[in-house]
Protein backbone atom coordinates (compact mmCIF):
# COMPACT_ATOMS: atom_id res chain seq x y z
CA UNK A 1 0.00 0.00 0.00
CA UNK A 2 0.95 3.68 -1.07
CA UNK A 3 1.54 6.01 2.00
CA UNK A 4 -0.26 8.56 0.40
CA UNK A 5 -2.56 7.77 -3.32
CA UNK A 6 -4.09 10.74 -5.08
CA UNK A 7 -6.42 8.89 -8.01
CA UNK A 8 -8.12 10.44 -10.30
CA UNK A 9 -8.95 14.12 -8.52
CA UNK A 10 -10.76 17.07 -10.42
CA UNK A 11 -10.47 20.21 -8.26
CA UNK A 12 -11.81 23.55 -9.05
CA UNK A 13 -11.27 27.37 -8.77
CA UNK A 14 -14.73 28.47 -8.78
CA UNK A 15 -16.22 27.13 -12.46
CA UNK A 16 -12.67 27.60 -13.44
CA UNK A 17 -11.18 22.96 -13.62
CA UNK A 18 -7.47 23.52 -12.13
CA UNK A 19 -6.96 19.78 -11.86
CA UNK A 20 -8.43 17.07 -14.81
CA UNK A 21 -8.15 13.74 -13.15
CA UNK A 22 -4.70 14.10 -11.32
CA UNK A 23 -3.54 10.51 -10.50
CA UNK A 24 -0.20 9.71 -8.38
CA UNK A 25 1.08 8.13 -5.54
CA UNK A 26 4.11 8.61 -2.86
CA UNK A 27 5.42 5.18 -0.98
CA UNK A 28 7.07 5.08 1.98
CA UNK A 29 10.60 6.53 2.20
CA UNK A 30 10.51 8.04 -1.44
CA UNK A 31 10.79 11.39 -2.34
CA UNK A 32 8.60 12.29 -5.63
CA UNK A 33 8.61 15.02 -7.76
CA UNK A 34 6.40 16.95 -9.34
CA UNK A 35 7.45 19.04 -12.15
CA UNK A 36 5.11 20.91 -14.93
CA UNK A 37 5.32 24.54 -16.15
CA UNK A 38 3.10 28.13 -14.96
CA UNK A 39 -0.25 27.25 -14.06
CA UNK A 40 0.04 23.17 -14.78
CA UNK A 41 -1.53 22.98 -11.30
CA UNK A 42 1.34 21.57 -9.10
CA UNK A 43 0.39 23.84 -6.18
CA UNK A 44 -3.15 23.28 -6.79
CA UNK A 45 -2.49 19.13 -6.51
CA UNK A 46 -0.33 20.24 -2.82
CA UNK A 47 -2.87 22.75 -2.10
CA UNK A 48 -5.47 19.20 -2.52
CA UNK A 49 -3.54 17.08 -0.75
CA UNK A 50 -3.35 19.32 2.26
CA UNK A 51 -6.73 20.25 2.42
CA UNK A 52 -6.83 23.65 1.65
CA UNK A 53 -8.62 23.30 -2.06
CA UNK A 54 -10.40 19.75 -1.69
CA UNK A 55 -11.69 17.47 -4.77
CA UNK A 56 -14.62 18.14 -6.11
CA UNK A 57 -13.87 14.73 -7.90
CA UNK A 58 -11.77 11.88 -7.02
CA UNK A 59 -10.28 10.52 -3.98
CA UNK A 60 -6.93 11.17 -1.99
CA UNK A 61 -6.04 8.21 0.74
CA UNK A 62 -3.35 8.31 3.09
CA UNK A 63 -2.21 5.16 4.83
CA UNK A 64 -5.76 3.41 2.70
CA UNK A 65 -8.18 6.22 4.32
CA UNK A 66 -9.56 8.97 2.36
CA UNK A 67 -8.64 12.32 3.45
CA UNK A 68 -10.08 14.04 0.94
CA UNK A 69 -12.90 15.93 2.79
CA UNK A 70 -11.00 16.24 5.65
CA UNK A 71 -10.11 19.92 6.98
CA UNK A 72 -6.71 20.99 6.64
CA UNK A 73 -5.91 21.18 10.73
CA UNK A 74 -7.46 17.09 10.62
CA UNK A 75 -4.86 16.23 7.89
CA UNK A 76 -1.92 18.03 9.63
CA UNK A 77 -2.83 16.29 12.42
CA UNK A 78 -2.20 12.66 10.53
CA UNK A 79 1.40 14.24 9.83
CA UNK A 80 0.83 15.55 6.59
CA UNK A 81 3.10 19.33 6.44
CA UNK A 82 3.29 21.33 3.76
CA UNK A 83 6.39 24.08 3.54
CA UNK A 84 4.08 26.50 1.41
CA UNK A 85 5.28 28.37 -1.52
CA UNK A 86 6.36 31.49 -0.99
CA UNK A 87 7.75 30.63 2.59
CA UNK A 88 5.24 32.50 4.79
CA UNK A 89 7.21 32.60 8.00
CA UNK A 90 6.06 34.85 10.58
CA UNK A 91 7.89 37.74 9.71
CA UNK A 92 7.75 39.57 13.04
CA UNK A 93 8.98 36.72 15.41
CA UNK A 94 12.17 35.58 15.36
CA UNK A 95 14.00 31.81 13.67
CA UNK A 96 13.33 29.86 17.25
CA UNK A 97 9.41 31.10 17.92
CA UNK A 98 9.19 29.98 14.67
CA UNK A 99 10.20 27.07 14.57
CA UNK A 100 8.48 26.29 18.24
CA UNK A 101 5.19 27.33 16.34
CA UNK A 102 6.22 24.18 14.14
CA UNK A 103 5.84 21.98 17.16
CA UNK A 104 2.79 23.45 18.08
CA UNK A 105 0.75 20.00 18.07
CA UNK A 106 3.56 17.63 19.94
CA UNK A 107 2.52 16.98 23.33
CA UNK A 108 6.36 14.87 23.91
CA UNK A 109 9.07 16.08 25.51
CA UNK A 110 11.47 15.99 22.23
CA UNK A 111 10.86 19.32 20.92
CA UNK A 112 14.33 20.35 22.32
CA UNK A 113 15.82 17.52 20.64
CA UNK A 114 14.08 18.17 16.84
CA UNK A 115 15.40 22.04 17.43
CA UNK A 116 18.61 20.76 17.72
CA UNK A 117 17.98 18.16 14.76
CA UNK A 118 17.12 21.03 12.31
CA UNK A 119 20.04 23.20 13.50
CA UNK A 120 22.41 20.53 12.39
CA UNK A 121 20.77 20.04 9.26
CA UNK A 122 20.89 24.15 9.14
CA UNK A 123 23.36 25.63 10.89
CA UNK A 124 22.51 29.36 9.09
CA UNK A 125 19.21 29.38 11.19
CA UNK A 126 21.29 28.36 14.62
CA UNK A 127 23.46 31.20 13.65
CA UNK A 128 20.38 33.46 13.29
CA UNK A 129 18.42 32.03 16.05
CA UNK A 130 16.87 35.71 17.49
CA UNK A 131 16.69 37.00 14.17
CA UNK A 132 13.54 38.58 12.91
CA UNK A 133 12.38 36.27 10.13
CA UNK A 134 11.27 38.66 8.29
CA UNK A 135 14.68 40.26 8.27
CA UNK A 136 16.26 37.08 6.78
CA UNK A 137 17.10 36.58 3.07
CA UNK A 138 14.95 34.75 1.06
CA UNK A 139 17.23 31.25 1.12
CA UNK A 140 17.46 31.13 5.41
CA UNK A 141 13.42 31.88 5.18
CA UNK A 142 13.05 29.21 2.79
CA UNK A 143 15.41 26.77 5.51
CA UNK A 144 12.97 27.91 7.94
CA UNK A 145 10.22 27.25 6.34
CA UNK A 146 11.31 23.37 6.04
CA UNK A 147 12.41 23.35 9.84
CA UNK A 148 9.70 24.48 10.70
CA UNK A 149 7.42 21.73 8.98
CA UNK A 150 10.13 19.39 10.43
CA UNK A 151 9.70 20.28 13.78
CA UNK A 152 6.35 18.68 13.10
CA UNK A 153 7.42 15.26 12.72
CA UNK A 154 5.92 15.12 9.29
CA UNK A 155 4.75 11.61 8.30
CA UNK A 156 4.51 13.17 4.40
CA UNK A 157 6.32 16.41 3.61
CA UNK A 158 5.18 18.56 1.05
CA UNK A 159 7.98 21.23 -0.44
CA UNK A 160 6.17 23.97 -2.89
CA UNK A 161 9.30 25.29 -4.83
CA UNK A 162 12.06 25.31 -2.32
CA UNK A 163 14.23 26.50 -5.03
CA UNK A 164 11.72 29.73 -5.82
CA UNK A 165 14.00 33.05 -5.62
CA UNK A 166 17.07 32.10 -4.40
CA UNK A 167 20.64 32.25 -5.50
CA UNK A 168 22.03 29.14 -7.17
CA UNK A 169 24.29 27.90 -4.45
CA UNK A 170 21.83 28.22 -1.57
CA UNK A 171 20.03 25.98 -3.57
CA UNK A 172 22.40 23.31 -4.10
CA UNK A 173 22.86 23.38 -0.34
CA UNK A 174 18.55 23.39 0.04
CA UNK A 175 18.48 20.55 -2.34
CA UNK A 176 21.68 18.40 -0.54
CA UNK A 177 19.77 19.02 3.07
CA UNK A 178 16.20 18.02 1.69
CA UNK A 179 18.29 14.12 0.43
CA UNK A 180 19.33 14.44 3.76
CA UNK A 181 15.95 14.70 5.80
CA UNK A 182 14.68 11.72 3.39
CA UNK A 183 17.77 9.94 4.37
CA UNK A 184 16.93 10.42 7.93
CA UNK A 185 13.51 8.99 7.11
CA UNK A 186 10.94 11.36 5.86
CA UNK A 187 8.77 10.91 2.80
CA UNK A 188 8.96 14.20 0.86
CA UNK A 189 6.66 15.32 -2.37
CA UNK A 190 8.18 18.14 -3.79
CA UNK A 191 7.31 20.12 -6.33
CA UNK A 192 9.51 22.08 -8.74
CA UNK A 193 9.92 24.70 -12.17
CA UNK A 194 13.75 24.07 -11.63
CA UNK A 195 13.48 20.60 -12.41
CA UNK A 196 17.54 19.86 -12.90
CA UNK A 197 17.94 19.64 -9.02
CA UNK A 198 14.35 18.22 -7.83
CA UNK A 199 14.91 15.09 -10.59
CA UNK A 200 18.46 14.70 -8.99
CA UNK A 201 17.42 13.91 -5.37
CA UNK A 202 14.09 12.44 -6.56
CA UNK A 203 13.47 8.56 -7.33
CA UNK A 204 10.33 9.27 -9.09
CA UNK A 205 8.49 12.28 -11.05
CA UNK A 206 5.99 13.28 -12.22
CA UNK A 207 5.18 15.95 -15.63
CA UNK A 208 1.87 18.06 -14.86
CA UNK A 209 0.43 19.90 -17.84
CA UNK A 210 -2.71 21.93 -18.21
CA UNK A 211 -4.64 20.22 -14.77
CA UNK A 212 -3.23 16.17 -15.79
CA UNK A 213 -0.47 13.68 -15.57
CA UNK A 214 1.24 13.94 -18.88
CA UNK A 215 4.68 11.46 -17.90
CA UNK A 216 5.33 9.23 -14.99
CA UNK A 217 8.91 7.40 -14.49
CA UNK A 218 11.54 7.57 -11.95
CA UNK A 219 13.29 10.50 -11.97
CA UNK A 220 16.92 9.42 -13.78
CA UNK A 221 14.78 8.57 -16.73
CA UNK A 222 12.67 12.01 -17.08
CA UNK A 223 16.02 13.65 -16.73
CA UNK A 224 17.25 11.99 -19.91
CA UNK A 225 13.79 12.28 -21.53
CA UNK A 226 14.25 14.68 -24.57
CA UNK A 227 10.84 16.36 -24.48
CA UNK A 228 11.60 16.95 -20.89
CA UNK A 229 15.00 18.29 -20.97
CA UNK A 230 13.65 20.81 -23.65
CA UNK A 231 10.46 21.62 -21.68
CA UNK A 232 12.15 21.66 -18.01
CA UNK A 233 15.60 21.36 -18.09
CA UNK A 234 16.98 24.23 -19.78
CA UNK A 235 18.40 22.01 -22.69
P1 LIG B 1 3.16 27.90 -10.70
O1 LIG B 1 4.40 27.16 -10.95
O2 LIG B 1 3.03 29.13 -11.56
O3 LIG B 1 2.88 28.16 -9.26
P2 LIG B 1 1.30 25.67 -10.69
O4 LIG B 1 1.64 24.53 -11.58
O5 LIG B 1 1.59 25.53 -9.26
O6 LIG B 1 1.97 26.99 -11.27
P3 LIG B 1 -1.38 26.25 -9.89
O7 LIG B 1 -0.99 27.38 -9.01
O8 LIG B 1 -1.73 24.98 -9.25
O9 LIG B 1 -0.22 25.99 -10.94
O10 LIG B 1 -2.56 26.75 -10.84
C1 LIG B 1 -3.30 25.89 -11.67
C2 LIG B 1 -4.40 26.66 -12.37
O11 LIG B 1 -5.36 27.13 -11.43
C3 LIG B 1 -3.91 27.91 -13.09
O12 LIG B 1 -4.62 28.03 -14.30
C4 LIG B 1 -4.26 29.05 -12.15
O13 LIG B 1 -4.51 30.25 -12.85
C5 LIG B 1 -5.51 28.54 -11.50
N1 LIG B 1 -5.63 29.07 -10.13
C6 LIG B 1 -4.75 28.91 -9.11
N2 LIG B 1 -5.18 29.52 -7.99
C7 LIG B 1 -6.36 30.11 -8.31
C8 LIG B 1 -7.32 30.90 -7.59
N3 LIG B 1 -7.15 31.18 -6.30
N4 LIG B 1 -8.40 31.32 -8.27
C9 LIG B 1 -8.60 31.03 -9.58
N5 LIG B 1 -7.75 30.27 -10.30
C10 LIG B 1 -6.65 29.83 -9.70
Amino acid sequence: MSLLEVDDIHTYYGNIEALKGVSLEVNEGEIVTLIGSNGAGKSTTLRSISGLTPPRDGAIRFEGRDISLMAPQEIVRLGILQSPEGRHCFQRMSVRENLELGAYLRRDNEVGEDMERVFTLFPRLQERERQKAGTMSGGEQQMLAIGRALMGRPRLLLLDEPSMGIAPILVERIYETIAEINRQGTTILLVEQNANYALGVSNRGYVLETGAVALADVSSSLRENPDVQKAYLGA
